[in-house]
């Protein structure tokens, strides 16, 4: 069986906003997830831009602590009161962002940029061991070992990107999580980039989570998706399931968004109205109730809860409230 790598238990994530002089407004932008990613999977993250995908990917990484809940890695609670640990899951655990250059300074050689984790976690005891390596990565990243030696603004973004895996791979990460890092590129750049992710993620049986609102991105490379909606899990499937059978009304509507391959096919747009909340200001019950054609009374008053629909799909939507497959 499968090892359950990491297990996110009824994570909130909570902010608190000014409101006049003296109030404050609270609101969960992480709002009870759970969640258990297996080893060598991919799992693809979708929902609509500042819906506490990235968020939730922070809090995972702690680089956010969660406000209550929490997180097992390999079965044993990391937080901040555990530094040793922290530091051992903080190397294990990495993330690639749409531009992961943004943060590092230009003047770097490429050679730097690659060694530098390498180096801070003294994962290898001489330079040389570290150079070699480094040397290694770049060509598994599809660069050569002599791009090393040039600077950032002399490579394309999708180089850039294969540098920044090369840069990641060094640290021998359990879990990548990669953000919109397709994002930027080319439709043709963003296919060989994708492909690979694909190729590492079975050469270093890597657990990958993947946050795109491109459903073809996410179509393309994941194993499992989930649908993320003002905070909460709204859907948990296996890839046939989320993109032929989705279930709950909002992952229909991402899923009838995306082209058909096959062009004498019809399919039918089911085009949403309204647009995403506020967090400070959710409607009560099921928070996609306004927008939602299928609403009832019942969601109006009631949020309802991710419940196990059938093996491997979980939905929260009161439409299949004591439905069982
Ligand atoms: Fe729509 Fe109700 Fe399901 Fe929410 S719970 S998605 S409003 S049917």
């Amino acid at each position: 069986m499968a090892e359950i790598l990491m297990s996110i238990e009824h994570i909130y994530k909570t902010f608190s906003v000014k409101q006049g002089a003296f109030q404050k407004l609270s609101f969960h932008a992480v709002n009870d997830v759970s969640l258990h990613i297996t080893q060598g999977k991919v799992y693809g993250l979708v929902g609509e831009s500042g819906c506490g995908k990235s968020t939730l990917a922070s809090t995972i990484l702690q680089l956010t602590q969660p406000t209550s809940g929490r997180i097992l890695y390999r079965g044993m609670e990391v937080d901040a009161h555990t530094p040793a640990a922290m530091k051992a899951m903080r190397k294990d655990l990495q993330l690639i962002f749409q531009d992961p250059f943004a943060s590092i300074d230009p003047k770097m050689k490429i050679r730097d940029v690659v060694m530098e984790p390498m180096r801070t976690h003294k994962i290898y005891k001489t330079r040389q061991e570290c150079y070699q390596r480094a040397c290694e990565l770049m060509e598994i990243c599809g660069m050569s070992a002599a791009d090393l030696e040039r600077y950032p603004h002399e490579f394309s973004g999708g180089q850039r990107q294969r540098i920044s895996i090369a840069r990641v791979l060094g640290m021998d990460p359990k879990l990548i999580i990669a953000d919109e890092s397709t994002a930027a590129l080319d439709v043709s750049v963003q296919a060989q980039i994708l492909n690979l992710f694909k190729q590492l993620q079975k050469d270093f049986d890597l657990t990958m989570i993947f946050i795109s609102h491109d459903l073809n991105v996410i179509k393309h490379i994941s194993d499992r998706i989930i649908v993320m909606y003002m905070g909460s899990v709204i859907e948990l499937a296996d890839k046939e399931y989320a993109y032929h059978e989705p279930k709950h009304p909002y992952t229909q509507a991402l899923i009838s968004a995306v082209p058909n391959p096959d062009p004498f096919q019809e399919k039918k747009r089911i085009i949403l109205s309204g647009e995403l909340p506020r967090f400070s200001n959710l409607p009560t019950g099921c928070p996609f109730h306004p927008r939602c054609p299928q609403c009832m009374d019942i969601c109006r008053r009631e949020k309802p809860a991710l419940r196990n629909l059938r093996k491997g799909q979980k939905v929260a939507c009161h439409l299949y409230d004591g439905h069982t497959y």
